[in-house]
Formats: C-alpha cells, sequence, structure tokens
C-alpha cells in the first residue's frame, strides 16, 4: 500500500495565483466584453534583450553542426557563464565569490524550493510575513514548523528578529510583495543574529536589478561574515525577462557549514553539490549562452532600459494612487506597489471589488502570509498603457 506525504494535505487548497486565476476566469465567462488589466501575477511583459536573442540564435546554430554540437550541460553551469557571473555580479561590487560556488539553475523558485533537501527536517524555520509564498509550502511539505516575522506599515516593514531561536532563515530582498528594502545596517543585523546562533540565511535577490538606493545592499556578500553563514538565490526572469527561458543560479561558499545531530561540521557546498549532480542534468547550452549575453555592454543596455521602462510603471502607479490619498508602499526598489486596502476592507474583499468595479487583476495581500492581511499588491510589469489606465481607474475608485 502506497502512503502519501500527508503534510500535503496540510496546505491550502491551491497555490494563490492558481486561486487567482480560477477568480478571474470566473469573472470572464460573465463579462466577457469587459477590458481587464492584469497587474496581479509578477510576470514581465517585455521581451528578451536583442544581445540575448542574437546569443541563442548563434547557440542554436552551434547545436546543429557536430563539432560545435554539445550534449548535457555541466550539472553546475558551463564555465563562461559562471566566471562571467563572478565577474559581473561580485568581482564589481568587491565581493569574492568562486565560480565552484555558483551553482546555474532553472529557477529561483525551483532553487529556494528544493534547498529544503539538504536540511534537516526538525529545522525551525522563520520567515518575514508576508512573503514569496513559495517558502512556507515547500516548508509545509516536509513538515517543518514555521514562525512568521510580521513585516508591516506599523514596523515600517523592519521585520524583528526572532523571539525564538530560528535555524533556518529566509529573507527576501527587495520584497515580493512589499517592494520593500533592507538598508545595509539592517541586513548587518541579520547576519549577526546568524553568526550568533549559527543558524542559515536564505537569500532570495531575484529583484536585486531594481535597486536604486545606494546604501542598500544588493548581495548579502556585501556584509562582513556572510559567506560563513548565507545562502544567496539569483534570477534572470526579472533581470533580464527570463520567466519563460529560464535560468537561474544559487552561490553556496565553502566556507558556510551545518551540522549533524551529534554537532559535527558539514560543509553545505558539497550537499547541495551532491544533491544538484544526482536531480540535475543541467540548464541548456543555448539558454546559458543567452544568459551570459546579458553581461555583455549592448546586453546591459538592453536590460537597463527595460528594468527603468518598469520602474517607470511603478513610479506612475505609486505618485498616481499617492496623489489621490491611497496608502503605498514600495515601487521605488522594486517592481511592486504594495497598496493598503481602504479600512474595514479584507484583502480578497479588495480583491473582489478592483476585479469586479475596476476590472483590475491584483493580488491579495493576505496570499503571501498573514500579516499581508489589509493589502493588495500590484505589479509593475504591466504594459505602460494598462499602467495608466489603471492608475486613473484606482484615481477615480
Ligand atoms: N524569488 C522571488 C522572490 C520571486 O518573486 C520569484 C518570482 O516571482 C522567484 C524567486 C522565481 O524566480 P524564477 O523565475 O527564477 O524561478
Amino acid at each position: 500500500m502506497v502512503l502519501v506525504n500527508e503534510n500535503f494535505l496540510k496546505l491550502e487548497e491551491s497555490y494563490l495565483f492558481a486561486e487567482i486565476a480560477r477568480r478571474v476566469e470566473t469573472f470572464r465567462a460573465s463579462h466577457p466584453k469587459e477590458k481587464l488589466i492584469r497587474l496581479g501575477i509578477g510576470d514581465v511583459t517585455e521581451p528578451l534583450p536583442q544581445a540575448v536573442i542574437q546569443a541563442m540564435h548563434k547557440a542554436v546554430d552551434e547545436m546543429g553542426r557536430r563539432e560545435s554540437f554539445h550534449g548535457y550541460a555541466p550539472d553546475q553551469g558551463y564555465d563562461f557563464l559562471r566566471e562571467t557571473i563572478v565577474k559581473n555580479d561580485y568581482e564589481t561590487r568587491g565581493i569574492h565569490v568562486d565560480m565552484d560556488e555558483i551553482f546555474v539553475s532553472d529557477g529561483a523558485k525551483c532553487d529556494t524550493g528544493n534547498i529544503g533537501d539538504i536540511l534537516a527536517q526538525g529545522n525551525r524555520v522563520a520567515l518575514t510575513d508576508p512573503v514569496y509564498p513559495v517558502y512556507v509550502d515547500t516548508n509545509r511539505m516536509a513538515g517543518r514548523s514555521i514562525a512568521y516575522l510580521p513585516s508591516t506599515a506599523e514596523n515600517g516593514f523592519r521585520p524583528p528578529l526572532p523571539d525564538e531561536p530560528a535555524d533556518v532563515i529566509y529573507l527576501c530582498y527587495p520584497n515580493n510583495p512589499t517592494g520593500t528594502t533592507l538598508p545595509r545596517e539592517e541586513l548587518k543585523r541579520w547576519v549577526d543574529y546568524a553568526l550568533e546562533n549559527r543558524s542559515l540565511i536564505l537569500y532570495d535577490a531575484a529583484y536585486e536589478a531594481y535597486i536604486r538606493q545606494a546604501d542598500v545592499p544588493h548581495s548579502i556578500y556585501e556584509i562582513e561574515g556572510a559567506r560563513r553563514v548565507a545562502i544567496e538565490f539569483r534570477s534572470f526572469s526579472k533581470t533580464a525577462g527570463f520567466t519563460g527561458q529560464r535560468c537561474a543560479f544559487t552561490v553556496v561558499p565553502h566556507e558556510l557549514e551545518g551540522y549533524t545531530a551529534a554537532g559535527k561540521q558539514i560543509a553545505l557546498h558539497g550537499l547541495w553539490s551532491r544533491r544538484t549532480s544526482t536531480k540535475f542534468n543541467g540548464v541548456s547550452y543555448v539558454t546559458q549562452r543567452g544568459a551570459q549575453a546579458v553581461y555583455s555592454p549592448e546586453g546591459q543596455a538592453q536590460v537597463k532600459a527595460t528594468v527603468d521602462y518598469y520602474m517607470e510603471n511603478a513610479r506612475i502607479l505609486r505618485e498616481g494612487l499617492q496623489a489621490c490619498g491611497w496608502e503605498v508602499y514600495g515601487g521605488t526598489d522594486a517592481p511592486y506597489i504594495w497598496l493598503r486596502t481602504p479600512r474595514g476592507v479584507s484583502s480578497w474583499e479588495f480583491f473582489g471589488q478592483l476585479l469586479s468595479k475596476l476590472h483590475i487583476v491584483g493580488t491579495p495581500g493576505v496570499g503571501f502570509g498573514p500579516s499581508g492581511e489589509g493589502y493588495l499588491r500590484l505589479t509593475a510589469f504591466g504594459r505602460r498603457e494598462d499602467t495608466l489606465e489603471a492608475t486613473e481607474r484606482l484615481r477615480k475608485f
């Protein structure tokens, strides 16, 4: 008799975005003529940069000739991409990361979810709340206990340190969904906590490319001691439009150690490497050549233009809504606007009102955790004309 993982039975019935899609479909079926503006799911809308397209075309041609054909990619990624990442994402900021510490993958979603494979089930997990739902669900699937650290307007979106010891801490900055960031001295507080408590920080920097303020770190390794306590996740999805193409990477420093129940120190790099080579067969050659082209001078200019386009959308939404009295957060260093719902209106009620009255799709804040109640997330990833129209509709609400 096959036994199931009963932890799955304790999950919410459907993943947040599946539930939103279901409600939107129901609305569309009964209102087929209404023009919906989708500012819900955090997916990009601008095409891949031309430099990436050209590099991928060239790579496809290489795959068509015996002498330049590539079979299985190295599990950890091609040297050409890992070298480029080290040089451009880290060396330019004065951060030391070894090429061997980079693991190229098909997504930060998979990596932030899969990292639990190398961690014991008994770890106590702490999450800033609200946050990207993948961390919660994957830990629930594994049966781990989770402590929520509220991050709201009341505490200036600076979540408190855990009052019970936490073994594993997820930090996501710039934050999805609140669009807020942590300044350097705040992030240092977390690194110091982890060093003191022998905890592991899982640092998701998927929106790093959107940071504008000088005192906001782009990498957790800008903080002294972080190499001993943190794994960093990065993605080409929001930086360079790879949501459909799929490419990301994870950094696991050699110094980073966990413990056996008997107290023996174990390098996490070795465990993640073992896990990767067993369960993953690498990202395609064509995709990795495309990712490498993101760092070329043309690629960098094109990526910047796209990020600037989304950030202008964020500015339009943020300033437009603020001007007519909405309470709005985020949108200065991240492509998300975190909107306070009208007094006494819940996140899902507000989601329903926006859908039925304004035909705008947002994401109910409570879907990202209990402290997201009373908020709604709008994304800046829409098209300009839709962003302007949504701002206008909200202005009149
Ligand atoms: N991490 C965060 C915080 C995200 O918001 C998202 C996507 O919305 C991801 C990771 C997913 O990244 P990827 O497309 O690389 O899987």
